[in-house]
């Protein structure tokens, strides 16, 4: 018999989730589906009602993406406030749609953009998973030529996270792309020093550094399975587990 979720002893007591802008998209090419919103912060509201803490660092994808600017001949930087402005958007959908599933949550943004949200402090982030609240990072780490995956392992580090989980479109790590080759096959662990030299491409370098640097596990899944973050969290489900 399963028991009760309040007895459950979860297996890390702070978490950082990072939630690409795509896994935001559901179907469509571009923006925020509100359906999948709901259903992410339903599987949120569930996991931190296991006694965990959590802190969501959001991308910006699904709305702009420094490189594509660069790419279409805008200055690198200039993209890049674009795109971390973009990751504010997605933080307030995020705040919202948790608080509307009964869950405290506060956008903080590395960005001050103090009408929207408050601004990023290591010590407010922390006041606020002390009293339970779930904390969204917006603005990755506040500079350009960085990206949120990097936010998340920085935030990770900074707020003593005990794993970072990168929720994907793909269940895992793949010794190649599994949409591209179907004899890929996917990865049950990893080194962090493995996934570096393997240079693969789930979480650029820079991440997997300072996740290394400071000995933070890394849970790679899929976030468009039902139930995948807890899955993940419990150690069920496919994923890849990048640990030092
Ligand atoms: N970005 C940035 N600095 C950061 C984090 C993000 O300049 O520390 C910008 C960058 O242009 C990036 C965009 O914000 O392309 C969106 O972030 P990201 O590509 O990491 O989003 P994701 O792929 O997770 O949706």
């Amino acid at each position: 018999m399963t028991a009760p979720l309040a007895t459950r002893t979860p297996r890390f007591k702070r978490i950082l989730l990072k939630l690409s802008g795509e896994a935001l998209m559901g179907d469509g090419k571009y923006g925020i589906a509100p359906k999948i919103l709901q259903q992410i912060a339903t599987e949120i509201r569930e996991v931190v009602e296991l006694g965990v803490e959590m802190g969501i660092v959001i991308g910006g994808g699904n709305i702009f993406r420094g490189v594509s600017g660069a790419a279409s001949g805008m200055e690198r930087a200039q993209a890049d406030y674009i795109g971390m402005l973009a990751t504010v958007m997605n933080a307030l959908a995020v705040e919202f749609y948790i608080e509307k599933r009964g869950r405290a949550a506060r956008a903080l943004s590395a960005v001050p953009m103090p009408s929207l949200c408050q601004p990023y402090s290591r010590q407010a982030a922390l006041h606020h998973l002390g009293k339970g609240r779930i904390v969204i990072l917006a603005g990755g780490t506040g500079n350009p030529f960085f990206t949120t995956d990097t936010g998340a392992a920085l935030r990770g580090a900074e707020l003593s996270c005990d794993a970072i989980m990168k929720a994907t479109q793909v269940d895992g790590i793949y010794t190649a792309d599994p949409k591209k080759d179907p004899t890929a096959t996917r990865y049950e662990k990893l080194t962090h020093d493995e996934a570096i030299a393997k240079n693969l491409a789930v979480m650029d370098t820079a991440a997997f550094a300072l996740a290394r640097e400071n000995r933070i596990p890394i849970i790679v899944f899929s976030i468009a399975e039902p139930g995948a973050i807890r899955a993940a969290l419990e150690g069920r489900g496919k994923a890849t587990y990048v640990v030092p």
